[in-house]
């Protein structure tokens, strides 16, 4: 089973900010910064480009509802959203969870950059994709 799946069946013990029948959030165990904190449906589910709009839907209200309460109570700055999809994009572990990670400032322990790719074509980006 899934390690996340263990969690929702309190197999492991976490953190719960948030519970309902369908939506958990807890304290990621890294704390890459101060407070944070996954966001997961209940249903195993891969990530974004498996899950179903039913499930997605509930999840993103919880996903935006504690974005702000742990903005407010933990006085950030801002908050970073992250979701990865596959292991090429960082996910680690297979069942659907979406970050909220509150930032404090340039120096702390996230570091995201958009680098510009020399090689773009953003003609062929655009006619493949519109
Ligand atoms: P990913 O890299 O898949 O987007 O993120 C997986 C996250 O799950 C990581 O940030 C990692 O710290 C967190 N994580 C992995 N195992 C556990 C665990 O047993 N408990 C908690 N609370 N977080 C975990
Ligand atoms: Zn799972």
């Amino acid at each position: 089973m899934c390690i996340f799946c263990s969690i929702v069946n309190n197999e492991i013990p976490s953190y719960k900010l948030y519970e309902d029948d369908d939506v958990l959030a807890f304290l990621d165990i890294s704390q890459t910064t101060f407070g944070h904190t996954v966001v997961i449906p209940k249903k195993h589910v891969a990530n974004i480009l498996e899950c179903d709009d039913e499930t997605y839907a509930k999840l993103m209200k919880i996903v935006k509802e504690l974005s702000g309460k742990i903005y407010q109570k933990t006085n950030a700055k801002g908050i970073n959203i992250l979701h990865n999809a596959n292991e090429v994009a960082g996910q680690t572990v297979m069942h659907m969870h979406y970050h909220i990670i509150p930032r404090y400032d340039e120096t702390d322990k996230l570091n995201i950059t958009f680098a510009e790719n020399h090689d773009k074509d953003i003609e062929k980006a655009y006619e493949l994709l519109k």
